[in-house]
């Protein structure tokens, strides 16, 4: 069984107040040994929450990253900018990045690469729109998305991917994808993993992310395939986030 991580994406939410607060919670927060978490937080605020999180369980990501190195690329992060910043994993591929910002797979994949590059962790996001959905096209878009990008990988590079589905038309809509909705692409994603190595699947960490709440994670959680969760709204609450947490021990 990979870890269990509970990944929180901010997106462009929170406050240097609520760094601190995230950071005094999970001071004192018991959580279930082996449960990983980490928390997405916006580029001005990975300092602080580098400081905030010291002493805590929780690991520093970033929401995504340039492709590029360095150099005359007015507004963009680089990798080594995060990891200069104590980030250790970073989103590619959400979902508002393909949509709202055109980053197609090959973008995807440039941006995994700069994360490998410098050592931070790519959580790869991947997810259907209700369009593809409704289409029957869910498995087929899902695993395209994932072949993508590992068919582009050394074996080595793979296994250090962490991979988020997320149906788009489960994302901060409060509809959430049903326990067999999700482990059924679940499922279907650890299957084609086998097909690159069985070592390599049975390690991986498939997260499930879409209005995951307080109230519905321990049901998605207790999926066989669902290795985690990438939540947004909830985890700009301490105690949501909290819970979600203590639900995946
Ligand atoms: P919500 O939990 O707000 O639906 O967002 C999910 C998400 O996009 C996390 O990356």
């Amino acid at each position: 069984m990979p870890t269990p991580l509970i990944a929180g994406n901010w997106k462009m939410n929170g406050s240097r107040d609520l760094v601190e607060a995230f950071g005094r919670a999970f001071e004192e927060a018991a959580l279930p040994a082996g449960v990983e978490v980490a928390l997405m937080v916006p580029f001005p605020f990975l300092e602080a929450a580098g400081r905030a999180f010291a002493g805590t369980p929780v690991a520093l990501g970033a929401q995504t990253l340039s492709d590029r190195p360095a150099g005359a690329f007015t507004g963009e992060v680089s990798g080594e900018m995060l990891r200069d910043c104590g980030a250790s994993q970073v989103l590619v591929g959400h979902s508002e990045r393909r949509t709202l910002f055109g980053e197609d797979d090959a973008a995807v994949l440039a941006r995994v690469r700069a994360a490998l590059g410098v050592g931070l962790t790519p959580v790869l996001c991947l997810g259907e729109t209700l369009e593809e959905r409704d289409a029957g096209r869910t498995e087929a878009v899902v695993l395209g998305q994932l072949e993508a990008v590992f068919d582009a990988l050394s074996p080595g590079e793979r296994a250090r991917l962490v991979i988020a589905y997320e149906p788009v038309w489960a994302i901060g809509t409060g509809r959430t994808a049903t326990p067999e909705q999700a482990q059924a692409v679940h499922g279907a994603l650890r299957a084609r993993l086998r097909r690159y190595d069985a070592a390599l699947a049975e390690g991986m960490r498939l997260l499930y992310g879409g209005s995951m709440k307080a109230d519905n994670a321990a049901e998605l959680l207790a999926q066989p395939d669902i290795d985690g969760g990438l939540v947004g709204g909830a985890s700009l609450k301490v105690d949501d986030f909290l819970a979600i947490c203590q639900s995946a021990g």
